[in-house]
């Protein structure tokens, strides 16, 4: 996929950016989403669901680290992580997240990957999320 950017003025942009995106996704596929507190990574995820078909609301994760979806499709899974809290690598396997990454029949999205750099698999989609003022977001996906 050549790299987009976008600046998006709203989050229902930033949901509708993220719509169009999960229907370019086939499986397995995880996606690392870069940004900090605040800068749309939860509302693009959002997005991302609803483009996969969950009807589900999508909240942040926060405590569980890990909450999943069915996918109507292919009775495939749509992990959405979100390791804000996580204090320590050891954590990872304790999480469950190593499955996770493994799955082949699943979409993963992440929130706060760098925390697990060296773990994520080498084919991934990078998006990255700047705030630009109150509403104005710029995304860029690799
Ligand atoms: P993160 O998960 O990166 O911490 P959230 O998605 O939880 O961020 O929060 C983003 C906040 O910014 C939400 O309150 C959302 O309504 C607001 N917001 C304002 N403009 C935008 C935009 N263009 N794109 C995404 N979110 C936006
Ligand atoms: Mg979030």
């Amino acid at each position: 996929m050549a790299t987009k950017t976008i600046t998006t003025e709203s989050a229902d942009q930033t949901k509708r950016i993220a719509f169009d995106f999960a229907h370019k996704l086939s499986l397995p596929k995880v996606i690392a989403l870069y940004g900090d507190l605040g800068a749309g990574k939860t509302t693009f995820i959002q997005g991302l669901a609803k483009g996969l078909g969950i009807t589900k609301r999508v909240l942040s994760p926060t405590f569980v680290f890990i909450r999943q979806y069915k996918l109507e499709k292919q009775q495939a899974i749509f992990y959405h992580v979100d390791l804000y809290r996580l204090d320590s690598k050891k954590d990872i396997e304790a999480i469950g997240l190593k499955e996770v990454l493994e799955d082949k029949n699943a979409i993963v999205a992440i929130e706060w990957p760098e925390k697990i750099e060296e773990f994520l698999p080498k084919n991934i989609t990078v998006v990255r999320l700047q705030s630009n003022g109150e509403n104005k977001r710029k995304i860029t996906i690799v």
